[in-house]
């Protein structure tokens, strides 16, 4: 049994499922993919709120079947970096002082490099799914039919006896408890703004152009903060400073707050505090039965 129909508990229900195992997915949710997550328009566009670069570091990902194809974002042109400070808060959501460190390295270990990290030509934001992040989660779920349950949220866990007994209610705890625990190429970055980091994830087929944009950590935090009219002209006027004065006129602009999701509540990705991994470290890999 899974818990959770994000990419993690998707691939590893695959994984038994292809070993003849009989599985079941447990999602509080009523979509699957978690914090990949793609809007669909009457028009033919889409939005991702989530996960949507693919990347070097990431060959399982491209192992795995999903026949969805995938392309290269665009590298054509140059980027543009307004650097002032330093910031590592974009990997982590979170603020310098709030991420261990030893963390922060096992996380660039895994992921190649810092370098890799950061970067789109041959690195971290490589590649974009055609149709969206969620287009993965969804293939997944499609291999797995009936056996994912939505709007399951499962609180707690009882492993004393043989049967794990299952609640359904909202917070997860654990029983017994577990141990204390133009020319341009549509990339911006910007530690001193808001949007510390845009990038150009414009479709295959270059129907329209877009830019996302990453508001992270201490800055995300001060913008949940402002009104809808104070949040539109701060990202309009970044937007005017990183590409000219057309780009303050989109089309269409939408601000998503991962933070403010029920069932994901931050991102883009977990990240240990300082001390975590040397006090309980020990604990992450080990069974819990
Ligand atoms: C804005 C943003 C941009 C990102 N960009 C990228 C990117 O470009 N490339 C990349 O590789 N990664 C990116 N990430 C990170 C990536 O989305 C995550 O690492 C990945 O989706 C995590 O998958 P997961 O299955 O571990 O967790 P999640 O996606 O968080 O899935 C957890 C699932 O469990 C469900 N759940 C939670 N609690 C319960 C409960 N009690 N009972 C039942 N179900 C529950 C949730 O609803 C959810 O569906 C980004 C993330 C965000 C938010």
């Amino acid at each position: 049994m899974a818990i959770g129909a994000g990419y993690a508990g998707l691939s590893v229900a695959k994984t038994l499922s292809e070993r003849g195992k009989s599985v079941l997915v447990l999602e509080a949710h009523d979509r699957v993919g978690g914090q990949a997550w793609t809007e669909h328009f009457e028009d033919g566009s889409y939005e991702d709120y989530g996960a949507m670069f693919l990347g070097v570091q990431q060959p399982n990902m491209h192992r795995l079947e999903f026949g969805i194809p995938i392309f290269d974002v665009n590298t054509k042109g140059n980027s543009v970096l307004n650097y002032r400070g330093q910031t590592f808060e974009l990997f982590w959501g979170l603020g310098t002082s709030q991420v261990s460190l030893l963390h922060a390295l096992w996380y660039c270990k895994s992921g190649f490099s810092f370098t890799v990290l950061g970067t789109i030509d041959e690195g971290a934001q490589k590649e974009l799914v055609v149709g969206g992040g969620q287009a993965i989660a969804h293939a997944l779920a499609k291999q797995l039919g009936d056996a994912i349950r939505y709007e399951e949220p499962v609180l707690q866990l009882d492993q004393r006896n043989e049967s794990h007994v299952l609640h359904h209610i909202l917070h997860v705890q654990f029983t017994p408890a577990l141990p204390p625990q133009k020319g341009l190429r549509g990339e911006v970055v910007s530690p001193d703004g808001y949007m510390g980091l845009i990038n150009d994830v414009s479709p295959h087929d270059g129907r329209y152009g877009m830019l996302v944009e990453f508001i992270a950590a201490t800055k995300a935090m001060e913008f949940l903060d402002m009104g809808e009219e104070q949040r539109r002209r701060i990202v309009l006027t970044e937007l005017g400073a990183g590409y000219g004065q057309e780009a303050a006129s989109p089309v269409k602009l939408k601000i998503h707050t991962m933070m403010q999701e029920k069932w994901s509540t931050g991102c883009p990705v977990a990240a240990s505090t300082p001390g975590t991994w040397t006090s309980m470290g020990h604990w992450i890999r080990k069974p819990v039965d």
